[in-house]
C-alpha cells in the first residue's frame, strides 16, 4: 500500500497552488519570490519526472549487490524448470560458440508459476551459474502517477546493469523483474499513457540487447498470471522462453524439506518423507516456513532437537494460520467438535485412514479443524472421490443437523467449498447434464443439479453419521476434554465398532 511518503509528489504538487492563490488574495508582499521559487522547482520535478534522475530509479532503490552465492544445488525439486534454464543459459556460458554458430542471443526468460515455488531463486541461481552481476526489480516499482517516470526507470536498469557488469569486469549481466504483470499487461491503446510508455521502453530495450556486444543483458522474468501479459512481450525475440515453476510434489517436497533442515538439529524420529507426504500442495515458501515454524517450537520448548510433535503444530500454523487465543463458550466449544467430528468421521469412513488430526484450537478464522493427510498425489480426481470429498465436506453440518436440529454459520465455508466441487462435477461431465459446455448451461440448470448432487450427498452423509452414532458419542466428551484428538485415535474408535457391530 502506497503511503502518505510516497504521495508526497502529489500532495506538494496540489498544495502549492492553493498556496499561491491564498497569498494572492491576502496579497501578501513576498509574492514575487514565492512565484519565482516555485517556478524553479516545477521546472526540477519536470527534469527529473523525464530523465528519471532527480526520482529515485528502480535500480537506485533497491542497490544492485551481490547475490548471496547460491547455486542450483540449492533448489529443492524444481528439475525441470532447472534442467530447462540451465540449457536456455548455455549460450551466455558458450557465447564464443553461440556466435560462431549465428545463434541470436536470447533476451528474456519468462519463468511462470505460483507464489513461493522459487522463481527468485531460480534467477539468482542462473546470475550464479552464469557468473553474471544480478538486480532485481520488482514491477509495481514502475508503476507511477506521471507519464514517463516508470520509462526512465526501465531505462535507469539497463544502464545500471550495463555498468555494473564493466565495474565488476563480468561478461553479463540479469536482470530479474518480479510481477512482470504490473508493467507487462495487455496495453490499452491511450488511457493508461504512463503504463504504456513503461512497457514500450521495456521492448525497446530489449530489441536493443546485441549478442556480440559486452557486457550481455540477460531478463528474467516472473508472473503467475501468463495471461494477463502483452503479446508483445511474448513474442519470439523478446521473452523468447516461458518455463512453468510448479509446485513441488512429494519428492520435490522432501528435497526441499531437506535442503532447509541442513543447519537445524532434527530428531532421528522424525521423518522428513512423512512430512512431506503431509504437506501436499504447500510451495516450498511454505515448507521453508514449517521448518522455521518446527524451530520456533522446539526452541520455546526448551527442546534440544526438533520433534515430531513440533513439527505437527508447525504444519497446523501454515495451514491454518495463527493460533488465536479466543475464549469460546463451552456451548460453542461442544458444537465445534460435534462439527469437526462429523468432518473426521466421514473422512475416515469414505477415505480410511486419511484423518491426522482432529483439533478443537481456533487457528485462523476457523473454530476448529480436521487436518488430512493424503495417501498420495493426486491430480486427477474420479466421480466417487469427489463426491466423497462433498461428504467429507458436508459431514459437519449434518452432524449439527443430527444434534442439534439445526445448522449454524460455521458451515459457510464448507457449502462454498461443497458447490465448487459440483461446479467441477458438472465441468467434467459428470452430472445429470451430461457433457455441457458450461457457458451453455443457464442459472436455473446450474442450481437445479447442483441441488439435486448436494440433495442426494447429504441424504448418504446423514446414513453414513447415523451408523457411526455411537463411536460418535464415545468421541465426544473426549474431544471437549482434550481438545485435539490424533487419527490414531479415530481409527482405533472405528474398529472397535466394527467388530462390536
Ligand atoms: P513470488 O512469486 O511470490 O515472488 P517466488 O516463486 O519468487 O515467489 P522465492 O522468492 O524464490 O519464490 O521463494 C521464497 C522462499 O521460499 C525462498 O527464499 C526459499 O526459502 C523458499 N523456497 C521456495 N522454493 C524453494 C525451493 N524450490 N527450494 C528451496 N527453497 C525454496
Amino acid at each position: 500500500m502506497r503511503n502518505v511518503h510516497q504521495y508526497g509528489k502529489e500532495i506538494a504538487v496540489g498544495f502549492l497552488p492553493v498556496l499561491v492563490v491564498f497569498l494572492i488574495y491576502t496579497g501578501f508582499p513576498g509574492l514575487p519570490l514565492i512565484l519565482g521559487l516555485g517556478l524553479v522547482g516545477g521546472l526540477l520535478f519536470l527534469a527529473s519526472a523525464r530523465g528519471g534522475t532527480a526520482i529515485g530509479t528502480a535500480a537506485r532503490k533497491r542497490p544492485a549487490r551481490e547475490p548471496e552465492p547460491l547455486s542450483f544445488d540449492d533448489i529443492g525439486g524444481q528439475e525441470r524448470a532447472k534442467r530447462e534454464l540451465i540449457e536456455a543459459l548455455e549460450f551466455l556460458v558458450r557465447s564464443e560458440e553461440a556466435e560462431k554458430f549465428g545463434i541470436r542471443p536470447l533476451k528474456g526468460i519468462l519463468l511462470t508459476g505460483p507464489p513461493g515455488t522459487g522463481k527468485t531463486l531460480l534467477a539468482k541461481a542462473a546470475a550464479q551459474y552464469t557468473r553474471s552481476v544480478f538486480l532485481s526489480a520488482s514491477g509495481s516499482e514502475f508503476v507511477e502517477m506521471y507519464v514517463g517516470v516508470g520509462a526512465g526507470r526501465i531505462r535507469e536498469l539497463f544502464r545500471e546493469a550495463r555498468r555494473l557488469a564493466v565495474k565488476q569486469k563480468r561478461d553479463s549481466a540479469i536482470i530479474f523483474i518480479d510481477e512482470i504483470d504490473g508493467i507487462g499487461g495487455k496495453r490499452d491503446g491511450g488511457q493508461q499513457r504512463e503504463y504504456d510508455q513503461t512497457l514500450n521502453q521495456l521492448l525497446t530495450e530489449m530489441d536493443g540487447i546485441q549478442g556480440n556486444v559486452k557486457p550481455r543483458v540477460l531478463l528474467i522474468a516472473a508472473t503467475n498470471r501468463k495471461e494477463l501479459l502483452d503479446p508483445a512481450l511474448l513474442r519470439p525475440g523478446r521473452f523468447d522462453r516461458h518455463i512453468q515453476v510448479d509446485l513441488p510434489d512429494r519428492t520435490g517436497r522432501e528435497h526441499i524439506l531437506r535442503l532447509h533442515a541442513r543447519n537445524k538439529p532434527i530428531s532421528a524420529e522424525v521423518s522428513l518423507a512423512k512430512i512431506a507426504e503431509e504437506t501436499f500442495g504447500f510451495s516450498g515458501a511454505q515448507l521453508e516456513s514449517v521448518m522455521n515454524e518446527a524451530a520456533i517450537y522446539a526452541m520455546r520448548d526448551d527442546s534440544q532437537q526438533l520433534g515430531a510433535e513440533h513439527f505437527g503444530k508447525a504444519i497446523d500454523k501454515v495451514l491454518m494460520g495463527e493460533r488465536m487465543d479466543r475464549e469460546t463458550t463451552r456451548e460453542e466449544r461442544e458444537r465445534v467438535a460435534i462439527h469437526e467430528l462429523g468432518h473426521a468421521i466421514v473422512a475416515e469412513t469414505v477415505r480410511p485412514g486419511s484423518v491426522a488430526q482432529v483439533s478443537l484450537t481456533p487457528r485462523g478464522g476457523a473454530l476448529g479443524y480436521v487436518r488430512h493427510h493424503p495417501d498420495q498425489d493426486r491430480y486427477l480426481y474420479t466421480k466417487e472421490a469427489l463426491e466423497n470429498q462433498i461428504m467429507i465436506a458436508l459431514g459437519g453440518a449434518v452432524a449439527e443437523e443430527l444434534h442439534y436440529g439445526g445448522r449454524s454459520t460455521g458451515s459457510k465455508g464448507d457449502f462454498e467449498q461443497a458447490t465448487n466441487i459440483v461446479r467441477t462435477m458438472i465441468e467434467s461431465g459428470m452430472s445429470g447434464l451430461g457433457i455441457v459446455h458450461p457457458q451453455a448451461v443457464t442459472v436455473e440448470q446450474w442450481s437445479q443439479e447442483n441441488a439435486v448432487i448436494l440433495g442426494d450427498l447429504t441424504e448418504r452423509t446423514r446414513e453414513l453419521l447415523n451408523r457411526h452414532a455411537d463411536t460418535f458419542r464415545r468421541l465426544f466428551p473426549i474431544l471437549v476434554k482434550e481438545e485435539t484428538l490424533s487419527g490414531d485415535r479415530l481409527r482405533e474408535q472405528l474398529r472397535q465398532a466394527d467388530r462390536s457391530a
